[in-house]
């Protein structure tokens, strides 16, 4: 096989192993904002939580103060009987009223409060079971990218060994392979580029008619402006 071939052949290992490889990388990535996803579904569930337990807290208080208010009241109609003139029983009378009326305000509030509470407690209950039920999905989702990375590693462990086998058996010279892993490593995992119509497809620059010929009669040449190692297609 000439040098260009063996190559192309490696290569095509080489670009199958970039892509499993680039498809493992984006595994973690995905496991991980899955579980952001789930994270953040879960803060509006404790969000309610958090906002029915206010709510919860500040019916309590207004209960007490209700309560207290009522003992007031009961207690200024019990000093209707003790006033010892008119004016003072008029007095009294319309502070009792003032605060009845208050009360009434503040018997509204818990009401709305009560009312408040149940709306909340519905979309607790509700929101949970979305929390549930999507949580449940985000698992398997996550179970099936954990197989997936599994597979992956497998198809990197089999590439690589073939890999291996195709460079001892193909027999480079030392120099060339260093050559083709240094333009790898360097070229995002593509050290060959095709050259068509009089131009290197790996950037488009265009290829002189010397290095053409050479290329033809099988010479190895680098490309001057993208340094990848040239080839033409064989005929
Ligand atoms: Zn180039």
């Amino acid at each position: 096989m000439k040098e260009i071939e063996s190559l192309k052949k490696l290569q095509e290992i080489d670009s199958q192993l970039h892509r499993v490889k680039s498809d493992l990388n984006e595994k973690p990535l995905e496991i991980s904002r899955l579980d952001a996803e789930l994270q953040e579904k879960s803060s509006g569930l404790n969000q309610l939580e958090e906002e029915l337990k206010q709510v919860q807290l500040q019916h309590k208080e207004k209960e007490l103060e209700l309560q207290t208010r009522e003992e007031t009241v009961k207690k200024q109609q019990a000093q209707l009987f003790q006033v010892k003139s008119n004016k003072e029983y008029s007095a009294l009378q319309l502070e009792i009223g003032k605060a009845k009326a208050d009360n009434s305000l503040l018997e509204e509030k818990i009401i709305e409060f009560l009312e408040e509470m149940d709306r909340l407690r519905q979309s607790v209950s509700e929101e949970q079971k979305k929390v549930s039920a999507s949580g449940e999905v985000i698992r398997q989702q996550q179970a099936k990218l954990k197989q997936e990375v599994e597979s992956l590693n497998k198809e990197v462990a089999d590439l690589e060994n073939q890999r291996k086998i195709f460079i001892d058996q193909a027999g480079f010279k030392p120099e060339v392979l260093e050559l083709y892993e240094r333009i790898l490593k360097n070229r995002g995992g593509m050290a060959l580029a095709l050259v068509k119509d009089g131009a290197c497809k790996g950037c488009f620059l265009a290829v002189r008619p010397q290095i053409m010929s050479e290329l033809k009669m099988g010479k190895l040449i680098t490309c001057e402006n993208c340094s990848r190692i040239l080839y033409v297609e064989s005929e």
